[in-house]
């Protein structure tokens, strides 16, 4: 932790304007995108001014989590115009630069130029941004480590064995490039049957919490499997913004980042 605060100095003194948080996951498919646009919501909520770059050229999926599918940024003197979302959040994807089936065959300086035009953007005041990256450890992750230097990363993991073998492949990739972890979220974890209320947990409980023990990094707090989520998510009405309890778990994760 104080190596966390040391850094963030740093980064404030050559980049005094924002700071960049990026969200990572060793694999697809374990809700990072989910997380990346709740967690902003939910930052946002505690008082901070937050935008949210998808990064993840490989299925860009923040325009449909934040209502905003279908826009298209405007540019100003070459630079872009984020757009903004009906939940406070200002927001940029590579979905929205072009067409998905055509990133797909992006070769790296092509996606590494995109994150540059996303994470320069006209963002203004914000002061945080927080960036989806792909899963993995591939160009857009070397791209965001070396060009932008975020203050720091949160990495997603199911509480499954192998979404944590990969997550420990990602968690090094920031730690050889001196980015700090801010700590991983464990998502996917108990599931509340919607018919009886029993708990089960069908990725396992608790990995994601002893693997953060065992790397010495903080652990963020969970979010349970939940169809609720899955399906606010699928209507771009993000949890983190409501007013009853299906909020609080992304509220819990953001005071722990904010800290
Ligand atoms: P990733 O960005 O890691 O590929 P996504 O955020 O796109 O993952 O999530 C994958 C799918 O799982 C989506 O359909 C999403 O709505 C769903 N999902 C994510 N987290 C949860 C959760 N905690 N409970 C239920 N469904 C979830």
């Amino acid at each position: 932790v104080a190596g966390v605060r040391e850094v963030r100095v740093v980064q404030t003194a050559e980049k005094p304007e924002r700071r960049l948080i990026a969200v990572g996951s060793g694999k697809g498919g374990v809700g990072k995108s989910t997380l990346s646009a709740n967690l902003a919501i939910a930052l946002h909520r505690l008082g901070f001014r937050v935008g949210l770059v998808d990064a993840d050229v490989y299925g860009p999926s923040q325009p449909r989590l934040m209502a905003a599918e279908g826009e298209k940024p405007t540019a100003q003197d070459k630079q872009l115009n984020p757009i903004p979302t009906r939940w406070g959040v200002p927001m940029l994807s590579m979905g929205q630069l072009v067409a998905p089936e055509k990133a797909l065959a992006w070769r790296g300086p092509m996606a590494s130029g995109a994150l540059g035009q996303l994470v320069d953007a006209r963002w203004g005041e914000t002061d945080t941004l927080v960036v989806d990256l792909p899963p993995g450890t591939g160009d857009v992750q070397l791209s965001m480590i070396q060009k932008h230097r975020p203050m720091g990363a949160v990495i997603v993991s199911t509480p499954q064995d192998l979404a944590l073998i990969d997550a420990a492949r990602a968690i090094d990739l920031f730690n050889t490039a001196g980015i700090p972890i801010i700590g991983i979220v464990e998502n996917m974890a108990g599931y509340a049957c919607p018919h009886c209320g029993e708990i089960s947990d069908p990725f396992g409980s608790g990995g994601a919490e002893a693997e953060a023990a065992r790397l010495g990094i903080p652990f963020l707090g969970r979010v349970p499997l939940d169809i609720a989520i899955r399906r606010a998510s699928d209507a771009g009405e993000p949890p983190a913004a409501r007013d009853d309890a299906g909020a609080e778990p992304f509220l819990r994760i953001a005071e722990q980042v904010a800290a």
